[in-house]
């Protein structure tokens, strides 16, 4: 079955680690838009240098450099059965641009999974987040520590503190997050996609609930 699913919430909700869940449950590829952009910028892409300042200040990237990206992921191959989209789209503009592609592609989306977490408990886990930059796991220095400090127990990659995961650009993200994303709720409410689900709680019970509500 083909399945296309939207992860849905602001920064720290959770979209990453459950589209990592959802990757070995249905066998389908993450496409992670912040992922693509890290990539990017590391590698010093034309791409990359563009994105760069908005991504340390937690702005929004222009359309015209993600929708490059999502659009050449999603022709990939292992693209063909599906994909999870996490981080994308952010804004109307884009989930029109989405609705276009999947058009182009014959395909439809069939869910939109918004995570609903309280704002004081997203900037709790962003500042304590480190990650892996070699294989994406995530960690907590508090709820979920790697078992060596600062070395991630999947591949012994050393784990970082985004640039973006400070104070400052936390406010700043979430911020754009009210404004900028939080209204495709009513866009998909409206299409009848959207599946909000309470995003507090252990990531084993936020998998299930998903699981749960796309069926
Ligand atoms: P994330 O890893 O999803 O938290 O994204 C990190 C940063 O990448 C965001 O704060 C934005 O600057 C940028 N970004 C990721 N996805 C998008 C998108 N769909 N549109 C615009 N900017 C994005």
């Amino acid at each position: 079955m083909i399945v296309n699913l939207i992860l849905l919430g602001p920064p720290g909700a959770g979209k990453g680690t459950q589209a990592q869940r959802l990757v070995e449950r249905l066998k389908l590829p993450q496409i992670s838009t912040g992922d693509l952009l890290r990539a990017a910028v590391r590698d010093g892409t034309d791409l990359g240098r563009q994105a760069k300042e908005y991504m340390q200040r937690g702005e929004l990237v222009p359309d015209s450099v993600v929708v490059l990206m999502l659009k050449k992921r999603m022709q990939a191959d292992d693209c063909r059965t599906g994909c999870i989209l996490d981080g994308f789209p952010r804004a109307v503009t884009q989930a029109e641009i989405l609705e276009g592609v999947f058009s182009e592609q014959a395909r439809s989306l069939n869910h939109v999974v918004s995570i609903e977490v309280p704002e004081e408990e997203l900037v709790r886990r962003l500042t304590g987040r480190r990650s892996c930059p070699k294989c994406g796991a995530m960690f907590h220095v508090m709820f979920s520590p790697p078992e060596k400090e600062g070395v991630c127990d999947k591949c012994d990659g050393e784990l970082i503190t985004r640039a973006d995961d400070n104070e400052e650009t936390i406010r700043n993200r979430i911020a754009v997050y009210r404004e900028q994303t939080e209204p495709l709720k009513k866009y998909y409410e409206e299409k009848g996609l959207l599946r909000p689900i309470d995003g507090t709680g252990t990531p084993k019970d936020i998998e299930e609930k998903i699981a749960k509500v796309i069926g």
